[in-house]
């Protein structure tokens, strides 16, 4: 599931890059997009003109859920748009009244009750209760909520495992596709969530379905948020899987419960327990890499990526482990080579390379099979420069100049990062070149140098993520 699901999720974050081949649609394909668009677009019966001519209510209600996930407008069903009504997902609609923020529905009171009304045979009584547990503390931790389980009585928020018609008029599927559902706050069914019994759910492995992440997107829905169309959002429709330990809420979810809840008076900013996920225009931003891709570039924080295109206004965020799944977290360097057009990316004295979405054969590899001496234990930024075909390293107060053509480490290197760039300040922490001109980074500040090595501006991070 996870490799089928791989390139929608490429292609949403990064555009062309890996966009399959558009085939003409089966009219099996056709039947499986309407029943979808019914579902989660408010698509109605009466709808007229069918797929079959690409035009009427069908086209247009097509192009705004193409729109929701980033896809290319076309208002056709192209392979793109199938594979992501494929994926595994929520069953909450996507343009529902009652969660899009004008109606706010909010639960009037801080202290809310739950309970878990029933248990799924896939794990055991202690798993299910602690991966509820763990995923309202999600939402806890960054709200005023607080919840309380209760064990009779009838609760704010009923959690149940059921499976296909469950009396609600919203009946599951069986295995796959619809995971879960959940109520928006209000009196009755308001709140609850459903979990379809089909999935085998699991609380440690990728293998089947995280109840701890599902929980934590529906209860979203129980407090009365939305679904978020930022990739790597919790509140984003489509299930990938993260693993739970170091799972943190994105910006824009906590954002979202804040509109509705405001703060957690119980932790001051700075805290520990503030989300991990970085916000691209946090002014502390200290990016981990950036590197050139396509004409556009890449920003490299934690988790994340941000990419910008050299048309688009706003760099759109992903996982890094939703474009390259073996590359880790946290990395250390990256750049494009003009010359095999792949992107390496450095974590410690290991080196990754790529073509497009794919891990080329044979990596990854150690440092010193970049040239570099084996007492390089880690590099702190790379470069490649274009018209030289030379590859720099930085690494502490030096760098390396590594010549791609033949293969070796030019002589009279490491040199002072201040004698070849004068005027760069403290360590090299990510970099890349463009057109000619260095952009060096050291902590919020990156530095721009002509073609000839001057200092001519130095620039914030803010610059270059559009903030
Ligand atoms: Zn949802
Ligand atoms: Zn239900």
């Amino acid at each position: 599931m996870k490799t089928l699901n791989l390139c929608i999720l490429v292609s949403l974050a990064i555009g062309t890059y890996c966009s399959p081949i558009l085939q003409p649609a089966d009219t099996q394909d056709e039947d499986m997009a309407e029943m979808y668009l019914k579902r989660f677009y408010n698509l109605t019966e009466q709808s007229g003109p069918t797929f079959r001519h690409n035009v009427g209510q069908m086209s247009e209600t097509l192009s705004e859920m193409q729109k929701f996930f980033g896809l290319n407008v076309t208002g056709t069903l192209d392979s793109d748009t199938l594979q992501v009504m494929q994926k595994p997902r929520c069953g909450v609609s996507d343009v529902s009244q009652y969660s899009t923020f004008p109606g706010k529905p909010r639960w009037p009171t801080n202290k809310l009750t739950y309970r878990i009304e029933n248990y799924t045979p896939d794990l055991s009584m202690s798993e299910v209760d602690t991966a509820i547990v763990k995923a309202l503390q999600v939402w806890a931790r960054v709200t005023p909520l607080r919840f309380t389980r209760i064990y009779s009585g009838t609760a704010d928020i009923r959690i149940s495992f059921v499976r296909q018609a469950h009396g609600d008029n919203n009946p599951f599927d069986g295995p796959g596709n619809i995971l879960a559902h959940a109520y928006s706050p209000s009196q009755g069914i308001g709140g609850d969530a459903h979990f379809d019994e089909d999935e085998t759910f699991t609380v440690r492995s990728s293998n089947g379905i995280s109840l701890f992440l599902v929980a934590a997107h529906e209860f979203g829905h129980s407090l009365g948020l939305s679904h978020s169309n930022v990739n790597g959002a919790l509140m984003y429709p489509t299930y990938s899987y993260r693993n739970s330990n170091s799972f943190s809420l994105s910006w824009d979810d906590v954002r979202g419960i804040q509109s509705l809840y405001g703060s957690n008076p119980d932790v001051t900013p700075g805290d520990p327990e503030r989300p991990m996920t970085p916000d691209a225009c946090d002014p502390n931003l200290v990016l981990d890499a950036v590197t050139t891709l396509r004409g556009g570039k890449m920003f490299f924080k934690g988790r994340f990526v941000w990419r910008s295109y050299r048309q688009s206004s706003k760099p759109v965020q992903s996982l890094i482990k939703n474009l390259w799944p073996e590359v880790p977290d946290n990395i250390d360097a990256a750049y494009e080579s003009r010359k095999t057009g792949w992107v390496y990316i450095f974590k410690d004295r290991q080196v990754w390379a790529l073509s497009g979405y794919n891990l080329v054969r044979g990596y990854p590899r150690s440092l010193s099979s970049m040239g570099l001496p084996r007492t390089v234990k880690k590099i702190s930024a790379a470069l490649y420069e274009e018209h030289s075909g030379k590859t720099l390293f930085f690494a502490g107060k030096y760098y390396y100049s590594y010549d791609t053509v033949r293969q070796r480490m030019d002589k009279g290197y490491p040199k002072l990062v201040e004698e070849g760039f004068p005027g760069m300040m403290g360590q090299v922490t990510a970099a890349f070149q463009e057109r000619g001109l260095f952009f060096l980074f050291n902590g919020q500040s990156a530095f721009a140098f002509s073609s000839r090595r001057t200092l001519y501006r130095v620039l914030k991070n803010s610059y270059f993520l559009r903030c």
